[in-house]
C-alpha cells in the first residue's frame, strides 16, 4: 500500500467519526509526508489545523492507522502548506522568516501567553503595543511616569474610562513595565473581584490578619475595575487600611474604574477622597483616524494584511470599544486560516454582521447546542447530559456561555435546559469561559469558529 492508499483508507474510516464540517474543515488538503520505523508523518494546511488535529483527533488517527497497519508507532503533524493558489494573504516575510516558516510552519496569529503567577500580570499587555492617540494620551502619559518612578510621580494613579477601551491593558502595561525596569519590585495585580471575594473570604476564615499583611509586602498594588468596590461596606474598610499602609510607605497604588470616583455610588468618603489624592486620568473613545490606527497595529501585530475597504468597514461600525474591534479583527483571522485567503469586502460584511449588528442575528437554542456538539464531535444527548466526562464538561460550559451571550437566556432556564442544574453551576460555567477566554486565544479561536458556524453558512 502507498502512503497516499494508506491515508484514503484512514481518511474512509475517520468521517464516520467525525461531523462532516469537521472533516472538511480539519482533514482537506492532509496527506501523508513520510513513513519512517512506524512514525507517521502528516501534513496540515496551517498550524492552526496541526493544532486541533494534534489535540482532539491525535488517537483515533492513531487508532485507525494502527488497524491498518501493525508497525505504526506513533504520529506526527508538519504544517507543510500547499502552494495557495489565488491571492497570498500572508504578509511578504524577510528571507530570514521565510526559511524559519518553512521549518516550523507560519506563525499562529494567536499566541498562547501565561500569566505569572506571583504578580498575575499578563505579559501580552504592554507599553510597545499600546496605541496613543488624543483619546489616551493622559492617562497613558501619567501610566509611563509611574512606571519610571512608582511611588512617587502620581499615587495613587486612578484611570476610568469606557468598557473595552484600554484601562486593564494600561494598568498591566505599567507592571510589566516596572518589573522590566525593577525585577526585584514585588508587583501584584488583581480583578476587583478577585480582591473582593479574598477579602470576604478572609474575614470567613478569620486570616484577615494574614491577608492583609499579604498585601501589605507589596511594592506595586494594582487593583482593576474598583466601581465593583460599590456598596461593599466591610471591604472597603478592610481595603482603606491596606491603602493607607502602603501608601504611607510610598508604595504605588494604581487603579481603574469604569467612572471617576465621585460617580461611584455609595464609596464610603475617605476611600473617594484618597482617590482623589492622586492623579485620576480619563481614557475616551478614540476617533475614527485613531480606530484605523489601532487595527492597522493589531493586523501587523498578528502578521495579517487586510483589504483597506476592509479595515475601514470595521472601524466605522465599530465606534465604542476596542476589545470589539479585535472581536472583528480575530473573526476575519480565523476565516483566513480555514480557507486560507483573505475574506474579500462582502464575505468580510457576512462575517461580522452579528458582531455588528448585536444578538439581534438569528440563532437559538438547538443551533448553539448542534453546532457545539458537532465541533467536539459529540452527541447532542450528551453535551445535555449531566454526564461529568472531561471530554464534555468544557463543551457544555461553551454551550452555557454561548446561550447567555447569544440569547441572554437567564441561568435558571439554562440550567434547566441541561437535565435541571443550578443556576450557580451555570454562573460557574460561565465565568470559567469568560475568564479563559482572557488568556487563551486558543479558546478564542474555538468560540469564533462556533459563532461563524453559527451565523453563516459555509
Ligand atoms: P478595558 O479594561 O478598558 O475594558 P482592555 O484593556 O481590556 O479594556 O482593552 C480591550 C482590548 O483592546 C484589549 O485586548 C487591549 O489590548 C486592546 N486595547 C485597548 N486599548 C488599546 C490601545 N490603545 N492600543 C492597542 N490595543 C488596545
Ligand atoms: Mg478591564
Amino acid at each position: 500500500m502507498t502512503n497516499d492508499e494508506l491515508w484514503q483508507a484512514v481518511l474512509a474510516q475517520v468521517q464516520f467519526n467525525v461531523s462532516r464540517a469537521n472533516f472538511a474543515t480539519w482533514f482537506r488538503n492532509t496527506e501523508i509526508l513520510s513513513k519512517d520505523k512506524g512514525e507517521v508523518l502528516i501534513s496540515v494546511e496551517n498550524s492552526f489545523s496541526k493544532e486541533w488535529l494534534g489535540n482532539k483527533y491525535a488517537l483515533l488517527i492513531l487508532k485507525i492507522l494502527r488497524s491498518l497497519d501493525k508497525e505504526t508507532k506513533a504520529i506526527e503533524f508538519k504544517v507543510a502548506p500547499k502552494k495557495a493558489s489565488g491571492v497570498s494573504a500572508v504578509k511578504e516575510t524577510t528571507r530570514g522568516e521565510e526559511e524559519k516558516e518553512r521549518e516550523e510552519g507560519p506563525q499562529l496569529p494567536f499566541q498562547e501567553f501565561t500569566l505569572d503567577i506571583k504578580t498575575n500580570l499578563n505579559p501580552r499587555y504592554t507599553f510597545d503595543n499600546f496605541v496613543v492617540g488624543g483619546f489616551n494620551e493622559l492617562a497613558h502619559a501619567a501610566a509611563q511616569a509611574v512606571s519610571e518612578n512608582p511611588g512617587l510621580a502620581y499615587n495613587p494613579l486612578f484611570i476610568y474610562g469606557g468598557v473595552g477601551l484600554g484601562k486593564t491593558h494600561l494598568l498591566q502595561a505599567t507592571g510589566n513595565r516596572i518589573i522590566e525596569l525593577s525585577p526585584k519590585k514585588k508587583i501584584k495585580y488583581a480583578p476587583s473581584e478577585r480582591f473582593l471575594s479574598s477579602i470576604v473570604e478572609a474575614i470567613r476564615n478569620h486570616n484577615i490578619g494574614e491577608l492583609k499583611k499579604s498585601f501589605r509586602e507589596v511594592d506595586i498594588l494594582i487593583i482593576d475595575d474598583i466601581q465593583f468596590f460599590a456598596g461593599k461596606e466591610k471591604s472597603q474598610e478592610e481595603f482603606f487600611h491596606i491603602f493607607n499602609f502602603l501608601y504611607q510607605a510610598q508604595k504605588q497604588i494604581i487603579l481603574s474604574s469604569d467612572r471617576p470616583p465621585k460617580a461611584i455610588p455609595s464609596l464610603e468618603q475617605r476611600l473617594r477622597s484618597r482617590f482623589e489624592g492622586g492623579m485620576i486620568a480619563d481614557i475616551g473613545v478614540p476617533d475614527f483616524e485613531t480606530r484605523l490606527a489601532i487595527l492597522k497595529a493589531k493586523c501587523e501585530e498578528k502578521n495579517i494584511e487586510l483589504d483597506p475597504k476592509v479595515m475601514e468597514y470595521i472601524v466605522s461600525a465599530v465606534k465604542n470599544n476596542i476589545r470589539e474591534i479585535e472581536g472583528a479583527l480575530n473573526r476575519l483571522i480565523v476565516f483566513q486560516k480555514i480557507n486560507n485567503k483573505a475574506p474579500n469586502p462582502e464575505v468580510a460584511k457576512k462575517l461580522l454582521e452579528s458582531l455588528i449588528t448585536g444578538p439581534k442575528r438569528m440563532t437559538n437554542f438547538r443551533k448553539i447546542v448542534q453546532t457545539v456538539s458537532n465541533l467536539y464531535d459529540l452527541t447532542e444527548k450528551d453535551l445535555l447530559s449531566t454526564a461529568r466526562r472531561k471530554e464534555i464538561v468544557k463543551p457544555r460550559q461553551i454551550a452555557m456561555y454561548l446561550l447567555r451571550e447569544e440569547l441572554k437566556e437567564s441561568y435558571p432556564t439554562i440550567g434547566r435546559r441541561f437535565g435541571g442544574k443550578d443556576h450557580t453551576t451555570v454562573i460557574y460555567a460561565w465565568e470559567k469561559i469568560a475568564r479563559e477566554l482572557k488568556s487563551n486565544d486558543n479558546l478564542l479561536t474555538e468560540l469564533d469558529l462556533i459563532r461563524q458556524r453559527l451565523y453563516s453558512e459555509f
